[in-house]
């Protein structure tokens, strides 16, 4: 028997209608690119939101389905693209900032965006390839100080497009499964996978993460979104804070540690996230130089890699900020569990406390997590059984967008994360490993692979193999060990820096190269990383 109510599509524009109506006169404020505040209300982001809807429908000629890319900063203008884009039936294709031209010109071709909104700060890394940019018809700057030129062709601008437009706009009734946003991601080996998040999986992803286990936001709150909203959707939180009715502080490309301590001041911000690389930059900068007045700042969420227990430990200690330790992928929307103790553990010494805070977490619900071991069978809870950890949920991906590639997923449909983990007896969560041969560093991916064959290109490298070292400020950093093709003839880290230069983000190349007779191999001839590894960490590798 079906149940007897009514169909409420879970859509994002029925979330800025919420915002719009339950916290109309809520803060959006933003420390644009130029470094002047800006500050309006989620009233003012809704009127926007349907002057954009205007633009994009009328002057832009965007209909349902189009792809509409942004390269942009995290502010207010990005935060109507959230909404203004969706709101349409069309997709906001986020284009991350920090990928190589070619990773870049791949995905905007791959996802065939028609329009792409890119501040101006941004614009010359779009103008090199915008020549092989087969879709784009027009770009539309955001931010663009008076008599700024740009060689990108067809340029409008942001405000003058929404200028004198009408903040009258029905929007489409929309299906909640039709998509509304798109990441690409470049954490898997081969070309970037895109992700094609719909309305549905968007709403329950943000209610779910505001809730107390989880973000723990509420109206009382004043959120620090420093996640790039070119990167996973900046973690659901320009949706869970209109839902939840907080206050947002978008600090563009103000990241410094300075910076962000200023905002924190200033604003009185009460929650943040953020990659572990930032937390240990604010905490180092607060530490050389403390703040007079005790920070607002209650609590931090951090992932995108492991938050380490000393940053926790010390945070807390010296300044009362508890970090909170969560884990997501692109794939996942990205969270997918977070770590917080339970009524249970207060009985427990801090070091045991602090062993499972720096825990990956517990599923969220509506997110189901399990260990496969090698050999096919789940592996017990016991917090020592190693597996790869695979998950299912309402926001977990089916598939990559344009691709029948099914390598991800398993035949009783569960997604395979390529993290290794264990999961304990009270649910806990902790990675021990990838199989992915990536590196990550700052928050950003670097393909180990692409590295490898980049240095074997050059013509007196016989071979490469590039590994992750541990890093404290970037949590990973990548190491190529290298073989040279004539022993007689030398070359140096400086040289191999310069030639990876060339096709290489500058954070993607090496500061660290050994030099060896052979690079160690599998019974199958494979590179064997996890041996490079083990000389590394016990030091053998010089
Ligand atoms: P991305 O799709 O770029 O967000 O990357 C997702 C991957 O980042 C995961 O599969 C993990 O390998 C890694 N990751 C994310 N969060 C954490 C975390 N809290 N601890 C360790 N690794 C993490």
């Amino acid at each position: 028997m079906e149940g007897l109510m009514m169909q409420y599509p879970l859509t994002t524009t029925a979330i800025l209608e919420y915002g719009n109506r339950a916290f109309q006169h809520k803060k959006v404020i933003s420390y644009l690119p130029d470094g002047s505040r800006h500050a309006y209300s989620f009233g003012d982001l809704h009127k926007r939101c349907k002057k954009l809807a205007n633009v994009l429908t009328q002057k832009l000629g965007i209909t349902k389905g189009d792809m509409v890319g942004t390269y942009a900063w995290n502010h207010y203008q990005h935060l109507e693209l959230y909404y203004g884009i969706p709101g349409i039936g069309a997709v906001c294709h986020t284009i991350n900032i920090r990928l190589s031209s070619q990773q870049t010109e791949f995905i905007i071709n791959h996802s065939e965006d028609k329009v792409i909104f890119v501040d101006a700060t941004l614009a010359p890394l779009l103008e090199k390839i915008a020549a092989q940019l087969e879709t784009v018809e027009c770009y539309v700057l955001i931010n663009a100080p008076e008599g700024f030129s740009t060689t990108l062709p067809n340029t409008m601008h942001y405000e003058d497009l929404l200028e004198g437009q009408s903040e009258e706009f029905e929007w489409p009734s929309l299906d909640e499964n039709q998509a509304c946003g798109m990441c690409y991601t470049s954490g898997t080996t081969g070309l970037p996978k895109g992700v094609l998040y719909s309305h549905r999986s968007t709403y329950l992803h943000a209610s779910t993460v505001l809730a107390p286990n989880a973000a723990n936001c509420s109206n009382r709150d004043v959120v620090l979104l420093i996640v790039p909203q070119f990167h996973v959707m900046a973690w659901g939180f320009p949706y869970m804070c209109v839902l939840t009715g907080a206050d947002m502080v978008m600090p563009s490309l103000h990241l410094q540690p300075e910076a962000i301590i200023d905002m924190l001041q200033k604003e009185k911000i009460t929650k943040a996230n953020g990659v572990p690389t930032i937390w240990l930059g604010v905490y180092e900068a607060m530490k050389k130089n403390p703040p007079k007045e005790k920070l607002a700042l209650q609590e931090y969420l951090v992932g995108g890699s492991a938050l380490p227990a000393s940053l926790i430990d010390g945070f807390e200690r010296d300044f009362g900020i508890r970090g909170v330790h969560a884990w997501g992928m692109t794939e996942t929307s990205p969270l997918g569990t977070v770590s917080r103790l339970q009524r249970k553990h207060a009985q427990l010494g801090q070091k045991e406390q602090l062993e499972i805070r720096a825990k990956q977490g517990t599923e969220f619900p509506g997110i189901e997590m399990r260990i496969v071991m090698d050999d096919g069978s789940i592996a017990p809870r016991d917090g020592k059984t190693m597996g790869e950890l695979q998950v299912k949920g309402a926001w977990v991906l089916h598939s990559y967008f344009k691709t029948h590639n099914q390598e991800n997923f398993t035949k009783d449909g569960w997604f395979r994360t390529g993290d290794v983990s264990t999961i304990d007896a009270d649910g806990y969560m902790q990675i021990t490993d990838r199989t992915k041969d990536l590196i990550k560093s700052g928050g950003e991916w670097i393909s180990s692979v692409a590295l490898e064959s980049a240095l074997m290109s050059h013509p007196r490298i016989k071979e490469a193999a590039v590994i992750a070292i541990p890093d404290a400020t970037w949590s990973e950093r990548p190491l190529a060990s290298v073989v040279l093709a004539d022993k007689n003839e030398t070359v140096t880290p400086k040289e191999l820096m310069e030639f990876l230069g060339r096709d290489f983000a500058k954070y993607q190349i090496p500061d660290q190269y050994v030099f060896l007779g052979e690079v160690p191999k599998t019974s199958v001839g494979k590179f064997n990383k996890k041996e490079i590894r083990r000389l590394y960490a016990e030091g053998k590798l010089t």
